[in-house]
C-alpha cells in the first residue's frame, strides 16, 4: 500500500466525478439557473480518466464512486464504467445518482458491472420534490429506483439530506417506503459547501436527534453494512432495513477519512471540506509517463489535511458540491 497520508491513512477509495453538470438544482447544492459549468474541453476523456484510475490502482486504490454533478448526464457512461470495471485491482465499482435518468440507463449499469447504486431522495411529496430539486418529477425517480431493482441492484441505498423545515417530517414514512421496497436508507447532515450550502444551514438537523425519534417507534439494533463510506447502521429489528446516519458536523469521521475526489477537469481534492488540491489535467496532456503520474499521486496525498472544518470555518469551501464530486 502506497498511498499512505500524513496522518497515517491508507487511501484506497477514489470518489470520481465525471461531470459538474446537473439535471436538478437541489437549492442547498446548486443555484437554480446556474449555467457557469467546466468547458467540454476541460472534461477529462474516458481514456484519460480511466490512466488516471489504473495509476491509482496500481498505487492500491480498489474502490471507485462514480459521481458528479450527476453521472447520468455524461454521455455514455456505461462505457466509461466498464473500463473501469475491468482494470484487475479494482474490486468494488458504485454510482451515485439522482435516479432521474435511471430507468433507461439500469441495465447498460448492471452489465457495466457497476456492483451498487446510492440514489439521492429527499423527498416523497411530489410537490416537496419539485421544490427542494427547482423542478425535479418524482415520478422519474421512482421509475428510475424500480428499474434499478429490476435490473437487479442490491443493496439500492438512497441518500437523503434531512433539513429542518423542509424535509423532517418526513423520516417515517421514508423508512416504511424503504421497508417496502427493500432499500437501504441513509441520512446525511447538511453542510456549509458553496454558498447553496451555507444558506442552507439553517436547516440543519443533528441526526442524533433522529435516532431518539426513530428509537420511539422502533426497535434499532447496531448494524454493519457493505461500502467504503463513513456510515454508521442501525438496523429496525423485525425488518430488513438497515439505516445509515453519515454525521460530517455532529461527530466527523475525519480521522477514518480513506478517500480522495477527482473532479472533471482532473483536479484532484484531497478533502471535501479544504481547498488542498493537485491539477492533473496539464500533466495529462503534457504526456507524463506512467511512473511520473504514479510520483505525482504519491506526492498529492501528502497534502491531505487532517479534517475538515465546516463547523470552525463555515464560509470555507466555496466550490458547489458538484464541482467537487458528491
Ligand atoms: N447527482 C448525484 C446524486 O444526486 O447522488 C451525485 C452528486 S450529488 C452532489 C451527491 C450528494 O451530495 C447528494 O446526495 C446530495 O444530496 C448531496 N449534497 C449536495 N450538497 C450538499 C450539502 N450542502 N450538504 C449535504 N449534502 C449535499
Amino acid at each position: 500500500m502506497a498511498l499512505i497520508d500524513p496522518f497515517g491513512r491508507a487511501i484506497e477509495y477514489i470518489r470520481l466525478s465525471v461531470t459538474d453538470r446537473c439535471d436538478l438544482r437541489c437549492f442547498y447544492c446548486l443555484p437554480k439557473g446556474y449555467k457557469d459549468f467546466e468547458e467540454p474541453d476541460h472534461w477529462l476523456s474516458f481514456a484519460e480518466i480511466t490512466r488516471v484510475i489504473r495509476a491509482f490502482s496500481e498505487l492500491g486504490v480498489h474502490r471507485i464512486r462514480i459521481t458528479g454533478g450527476e453521472p447520468l448526464v455524461r454521455k455514455n457512461i456505461a462505457t466509461l464504467a466498464k473500463k473501469i470495471s475491468q482494470l484487475p485491482r479494482i474490486e468494488d465499482l458504485s454510482l451515485s445518482t439522482n435516479a432521474v435518468q435511471l430507468a433507461r440507463h439500469a441495465q447498460d449499469l448492471k452489465a457495466a458491472n457497476i456492483s451498487r447504486l446510492n440514489v439521492s431522495l429527499d423527498s416523497l411529496d411530489a410537490k416537496r420534490f419539485n421544490r427542494i430539486t427547482n423542478g425535479g418529477k418524482l415520478d422519474k425517480v421512482i421509475a428510475g429506483l424500480m428499474a434499478a431493482k429490476q435490473a437487479g441492484f442490491h443493496p439500492v441505498k438512497i441518500n437523503m439530506v434531512l433539513m429542518k423545515d423542509v424535509n423532517d417530517d418526513e423520516v417515517e414514512s421514508m423508512v416504511e417506503f424503504c421497508i417496502k421496497h427493500g432499500f437501504t436508507l441513509r441520512f446525511i447532515e447538511t453542510m456549509p459547501i458553496g454558498d447553496t450550502g451555507r444558506n442552507a444551514s439553517n436547516h440543519f438537523i443533528d441526526l442524533e436527534k433522529i435516532k431518539t425519534q426513530l428509537s420511539r417507534k422502533y426497535t434499532l439494533t447496531p448494524s454493519v453494512m457493505h461500502g467504503g463510506g463513513p456510515a454508521q447502521y442501525l438496523k429496525i429489528a423485525g425488518t430488513d432495513l438497515n439505516i445509515g446516519f453519515i454525521t460530517p458536523i455532529s461527530q466527523h469521521f475525519c480521522d477514518t477519512c480513506n478517500r480522495v475526489r477527482l473532479s472533471v477537469d482532473g483536479t484532484l481534492y484531497l478533502c471535501l471540506g479544504q481547498s488542498d488540491k493537485l491539477v492533473l489535467r496539464p500533466l495529462l496532456r503534457q504526456g507524463i509517463s506512467d511512473q511520473a503520474l504514479k510520483d505525482t499521486l504519491i506526492k498529492a496525498i501528502a497534502l491531505k489535511p487532517e479534517k475538515h472544518e465546516f463547523s470552525e470555518k463555515p464560509e470555507q469551501v466555496v466550490r458547489f458540491m458538484s464541482m467537487t464530486g458528491g
